[in-house]
């Protein structure tokens, strides 16, 4: 099934009638009604066990990390970082202009507010980070080595933030609902860390199989990535910035063939496929906010310095936590700050004072006003709160009693069919030995998918998976 306006809700109005012009006109119905077909059942059979993150519903993270949304610029993310009347610095993965949304880029980011804040201190200075994500631990960590008093203030009851690995007898193997992948492993130390802290961890370079609804593997197009890198192109040439999705207009992805080829995919699949596979993925936003200055270029080749991790990434953030005072279920909800000092209100009433601060929360957070700031932050710090998007990106962990998929293939996604939510898929099968499978859905997708019960989450990752059990009915092995 495809929804042939694929790019409703993505594109500007302008291009959704441009679109819709493209649709051919149904037949007009004639002579008595066929009668209406029950759905196939489902080839796919129920899992064992099912863990999902809704990432943009939780209070504490609004989102999964921070995108390029259209006008805003790298340098605003500098402009977060810059020191407050000495006493408040903000951190965060939204505060790293050179990694940002990845686990080293948060880190980095707390590690550069520490140092900032260590060059303006004096000794014996008490301070507080608030938020136990890997930002707030990092920067806890250094000033704790460098003689501090520190205390960090966490809104939830366990360390973090948007690391979450759910470790139980249930699941063979660690579960992350945040991240999974070393991104860069080249130019950060991240996986020596881990190896250190003996979780395992193994280099990710896999060629995505493709699949079509039928279930037919299929070479990638370069339709996709051409129109991409063609909008692109053409919005670095404009006055202005814009959202992808005009920039996409205005270079004739509206008029993309949506007749399907031999395999039962047109040319708009194949853009529909780079959106929802990759530009998408990777921002977590809708390719109308999404910046065109900045957006991801389409990648040619596969990075071959991605790493996935198999054995926990919340040992790296116990690692650092060691030793660190954690004030644990304490909502942070007003930061009063002046020349001299730094008030803090916690939910619960509770009131303290420290000399300086420092703020992780994510972006999302301080985009809701849920902190309100005494007196408010500094004209640049609300502008590119304001400018920078939040983008979504959910997981669904599926476990199965064992594989109803015929392929090795570590990494699958689909094209032809837009109205599936989970569009790619790890199989940990090669991995770990372990039947279990990782969906990914980002965008519009996960925002609607978040606000829906655990159930209505399965059935949209079981019909998503539907192309990969075809094959493996149709032939069954020998
Ligand atoms: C689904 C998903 C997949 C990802 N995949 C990858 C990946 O593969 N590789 C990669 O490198 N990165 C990935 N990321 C991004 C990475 O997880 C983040 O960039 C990083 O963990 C952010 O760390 P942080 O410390 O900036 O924020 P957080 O981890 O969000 O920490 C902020 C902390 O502040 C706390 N807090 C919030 N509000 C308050 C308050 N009012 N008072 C007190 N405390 C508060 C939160 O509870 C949280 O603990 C992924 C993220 C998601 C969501």
């Amino acid at each position: 099934m495809k929804r042939r306006t694929f790019l409703i809700g993505s594109l500007s109005g302008l291009s959704v009638l441009a679109l819709s012009s493209c649709v051919p006109e149904a037949p007009t119905p004639t002579g008595t009604p066929t009668p209406t077909s029950t759905p196939a059942p489902s080839l796919v059979p129920q899992p064992a066990g099912m863990l999902r993150s809704s990432w943009s519903e939780d209070p504490f993270a609004r989102g999964s990390y921070s995108f390029a949304a259209v006008s805003s610029t790298p340098q605003q993310r500098e402009d977060l970082a810059e020191p407050i009347l000495d006493r408040l610095f903000l951190a965060g993965e939204a505060v790293s202009a050179d990694a940002p949304g990845t686990v080293q880029g948060a880190r980095g980011s707390g590690q550069r507010a520490a140092r900032a804040l260590v060059d303006l201190a004096e000794p014996g200075e008490q301070i507080a980070v608030i938020g136990a994500g890997i930002a707030g631990l990092a920067a806890a960590r250094q000033l704790a080595d460098d003689g501090f008093t520190v205390m960090v203030i966490e809104a939830r009851d366990r360390l973090g933030g948007r690391i979450e690995t759910v470790a139980n007898d249930s699941w063979p193997i660690p579960v992350e609902l945040g991240p999974s992948f070393i991104v860069s492993a080249s130019t950060n130390s991240l996986d020596e860390e881990l190896t250190g802290l003996e979780v395992s961890h193994t280099e990710f370079l896999p060629v995505p199989e493709v699949r079509t609804p039928a279930g037919a593997v299929t070479e990638v197009s370069t339709v996709g990535t051409d129109a991409v890198t063609e909008a692109l192109a053409w919005a670095a040439e404009q006055a202005q910035d814009t959202a992808l999705a005009k920039a996409l207009v205005a270079t004739g992805s509206a008029e993309l063939s949506m007749t399907d080829g031999d395999a039962g995919v047109s040319d708009a699949d194949w853009l529909d496929y780079q959106l929802a596979t990759a530009t998408t993925l990777e921002t977590g936003a809708p390719t109308d906010e999404m910046s065109s200055w900045y957006a991801p270029e389409p990648a040619t080749t596969v990075a071959d310095d991605t790493r996935i991790v198999l054995g926990g990434y919340s040992t790296l953030v116990d690692d650092v936590a060691t030793d660190l005072e954690v004030l644990y279920s304490s909502v942070v909800t007003r930061i009063g700050y002046t020349e001299t000092s730094v008030s803090l209100r916690l939910g619960t009433g509770e009131s303290l004072t420290v000399d300086r601060a420092i703020v992780t929360v994510p972006l999302g957070v301080l985009q809701g006003d849920v902190i309100e700031f005494v007196p408010a932050l500094p004209f640049a710090h609300r502008g590119a709160i304001a400018a920078l998007g939040m983008g979504t990106l959910d997981k669904v962990w599926l476990r199965f009693d064992e594989p109803f998929w015929d392929t090795e293939a570590v990494l699958w996604t689909t094209v032809g069919d837009d109205t599936l939510d989970f569009r790619v898929w790890v199989n940990m099968m090669p991995l770990t030995n372990e039947p279990i499978l990782v969906g990914f859905v980002s965008g519009e997708h996960a925002l609607a998918l978040a606000a829906v019960d655990d159930t209505a989450v399965t059935d949209a990752a079981l019909r998503s998976l539907e192309p990969f059990a075809v094959l493996a009915t149709a032939t069954p092995a020998p």
